[in-house]
């Protein structure tokens, strides 16, 4: 009689259970994207009818990432999965065609813009979001996309993506402002350069102490010497270093010229603080608009 209660007790158990309609939480959809821009740009479009995860953590070096094992699990297992399909993306390809999963949709966000590339480089510039309108695009991809998945969410989807970039033209709006302004037109960035498709759309010049955006950190002392020349011909007051630098190149430039140093934040990953603050890609473009202002606009207290 007691087993006879106990299979009962546990038959309406587990009929409860799925009786229970596992409602909302449950009927989200799954995303995973790489990094940090993507994150930001769903989080801003599906906000929290989807679960997120992002892939590189914050405070990690983006260009040398490799997927865990409980990684190509949660990739395996999402409807959706974002990357930007450039060089540091190159493990994309191959971990697909190891998993098997026909539901999966991936998108591949360099596939919705113009690429620029750089003089002696095969491979297009990774960093595409640089450029609102880029971001924008991004965006519209993110929604379509997101949209197809939950089809009964596609006004809210379209709504909250269509807000966001709004925001964002807001702030493209101001960028223009202070550059119009600027009699140089130019940025020296004393760091790796991610920034080529935004320069790219504003019009500004650009002197970095590095091509792209690579691993190499370590500077020659003739990349050194020019910065310094430059920056002294050009009595330029703010030099700018990249987010999660050691800023060495421009602390010795800033050491020799005087110039102030800046952080010019590209968006690529955040620190572990900003990513709890819930910084935003709007929020970090921001605190740029203060030193783009300073950097940008210095001939007039000359
Ligand atoms: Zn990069």
């Amino acid at each position: 009689m007691k087993k006879l209660i106990t299979a009962f007790l546990l038959l309406f158990f587990l009929f409860s259970c799925s009786a229970n309609p596992i409602s909302k939480i449950d009927n989200r959809i799954s995303i995973v994207v790489t990094s940090f821009p993507l994150y930001d740009f769903v989080r801003a479009v599906a906000d929290d009818r989807a679960d997120i995860k992002m892939l590189i953590k914050p405070g990690a070096e983006v260009h040398s990432f490799d997927p865990s094992p409980a990684d190509i699990i949660a990739i395996k297992n999402a409807d959706l999965f974002f990357c930007i399909g450039g060089e540091s993306d190159s493990w994309v390809d191959s971990m697909l065609s190891s998993i098997e999963s026909s539901e999966l949709k991936v998108i591949k966000l360099m596939e919705y813009v113009t690429p620029i590339y750089h003089e002696h480089s095969h491979n297009p510039d990774e960093h595409i979001w640089t450029s609102f309108e880029n971001a924008e695009k991004m965006l519209d991809a993110i929604c379509d996309a997101v949209s197809e998945s939950d089809k009964e969410n596609e006004e809210l989807y379209i709504t909250d993506k269509d807000a966001y970039k709004a925001e964002i033209m807001q702030i493209a709006g101001e960028i223009k402002q202070i550059v119009d302004q600027s009699a140089e037109k130019k940025i020296i960035v004393a760091d790796r350069f991610p920034f080529i498709y935004f320069c790219e759309e504003f019009s500004l010049s650009y002197t970095a102490a590095f091509d792209a955006c690579g691993s190499e950190r370590d500077s020659s002392a003739g990349i050194v010497a020019s910065l310094i020349d430059e920056v002294n011909a050009l009595s330029v007051d703010v030099i700018y270093y990249t987010e999660l630098s050691n800023h060495n190149i421009a602390d010795i430039v800033s050491e020799q010229t005087g110039a102030e140093i800046m952080e010019l934040h590209s968006c690529h990953n955040v620190t572990k603080e900003d990513f709890d603050n819930g910084e935003t890609y709007c929020s970090l473009w921001r605190r740029n608009i203060e030193a783009l202002r300073k950097g940008l606009i210095y001939e007039c207290d000359s």
